[in-house]
């Protein structure tokens, strides 16, 4: 045996072991020996009553003791429970129990083992079966099992029951009883036991918020004696019994409870009442998984698609508001600067007035320009023309390269 120290991962990566198939292939074509050996009404009786003994063995052995706990008997009818189990070559106990608590764990998500949802109807079904990955044992999901060799022991030799019956029925009943009474019903077993893990994830009816996709089917529950109300299974899964109203058939229950009246099992655990009706509050983690659900049924795509074209034909109005903003205030920027133009070239005009008229300190007065004239000019008659014009120059030459300045410290002012 194989084991593991945590949970196996599913995942893109998972392989499948062709060498796994070659058993479960054959079983299959070892049904159609029938041709040879021929179909007695003996191998048929055999046939129903495997299946039965060995449906009770899988539901109330693998799933409802050694998964989860719902019942308690003594370790000798464990043991038998589980070597019935095992009689139906689904693998070890351990190896059982360990894979559907981790269903239970992640059921319906990346994680799960077998979810048609996820990886679609076959790896469900079947294909997960024969992966590298859950061929282990994962011993760290099944410690209060694990604790006990005799379980330990029948898990490591995962398909001995079944060897033994498939023998017992040979030696009883000859070569049509081996076919059709015991690998017939081995098959059928196996696909009914399947047919919950891929069918009962996918259809059927939905009456509590698991926050996965398991479902009640009346179909699967009469083939599988209760493990179609799945449903309510996924809702509470320590309950002994999986049919929760009266009217849902649940043979496995029945039988155990025969047992119970045996003495053979006892402290059968029921669903509170609270439970069945569904008047207690949610496991935040199942809300939170049905939250997500709800949400994911709306098409996101399209309704931001749908905001999308709304907030564009705001924007659209928004910008047009603006442009006319842009427009009235445009207007407005234009008039100040109109009125501040009037404003600049009257200052300028005075300015330029008091230049001419009034003697400014840092200007050069008539008498600077004439005593630089005569430094400069030979003496003549235009001497005063000279100087008047040169006063008006430079005037005009300073108050240009005032404004320049004064531009240029405008620009600079933060
Ligand atoms: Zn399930
Ligand atoms: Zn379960």
């Amino acid at each position: 045996m194989q084991t593991s120290p945590s949970s196996p991962a599913t995942g893109a990566a998972e392989r499948y072991c062709l060498l796994e198939t070659i058993p479960f292939v054959l079983a299959h074509l070892a049904c159609l020996a029938a041709v040879w050996t021929g179909v007695h009404a003996t191998d048929l009786m055999i046939a129903v009553g495997l299946y039965s003994l060995r449906m009770f063995g899988i539901t109330a052995g693998y799933h409802r003791y050694f998964s989860h706990r719902s019942f308690k008997t003594s370790r000798t009818f464990a043991f038998i429970l589980a070597f019935l189990a095992q009689s139906s070559a689904q693998r070890g106990i351990l190896w059982w129990a360990g894979n559907h608590r981790q269903h239970h764990r992640f059921s319906d998500t990346d994680k799960d083992v077998h979810s048609p949802i996820m990886r679609g109807f076959w790896h469900a079904h079947l294909g997960w079966f024969f992966t590298e990955q859950h061929k282990r044992t994962n011993l760290a999901a099944v410690p209060d099992l694990a604790k006990f060799p005799e379980l330990v022991w029948l898990d490591r030799h995962p398909y001995l029951p079944a060897v033994l019956t498939g023998l017992l029925v040979w030696l009883l009943a000859g070569w049509s009883g081996l076919v059709v009474g015991f690998f017939w019903s081995t098959v059928v077993l196996w696909h009914a036991t399947f047919s919950i893990n891929s069918f009962a994830h996918l259809i059927g009816r939905r009456r509590y918020v698991t926050g996965d996709q398991s479902r009640n089917s009346l179909c699967l529950a009469l083939l599988t004696f209760g493990e179609g109300w799945h449903n309510n299974h996924h809702h509470y899964q320590s309950a002994a019994r999986q049919g929760f109203r009266w009217y849902e058939v649940d043979v496995s229950y029945y039988i155990l409870k025969a047992l119970a009246a045996a003495n053979l099992v006892w402290d059968l655990h029921s669903p509170p009442r609270h439970v069945v009706r569904s008047e207690q509050r949610l496991r935040r983690a199942v809300v939170e998984r049905a939250a997500g659900q709800l949400a994911a049924s709306f098409q996101v795509e399209q309704i931001a698609a749908q905001l999308h074209a709304m907030l564009s034909e705001k924007r659209a109005s928004l910008n047009a508001s603006i442009d006319e903003l842009q427009d009235d205030f445009a207007e407005i920027v234009e008039s100040l600067r109109h009125k501040y133009d009037e404003k600049i070239e009257a200052a300028r005009h005075e300015l330029h007035e008091a230049m001419r008229s009034v003697n400014l300190g840092a200007m050069p007065t008539m008498a600077d320009l004439g005593a630089r004239a005569d430094a400069m000019f030979v003496r003549n008659p235009s001497m005063s023309d000279i100087v008047e014009r040169a006063r008006q120059i430079l005037i005009d030459d300073v108050f240009e390269a005032l404004l320049r300045q004064e531009a240029v410290a405008v620009a600079a002012r933060p």
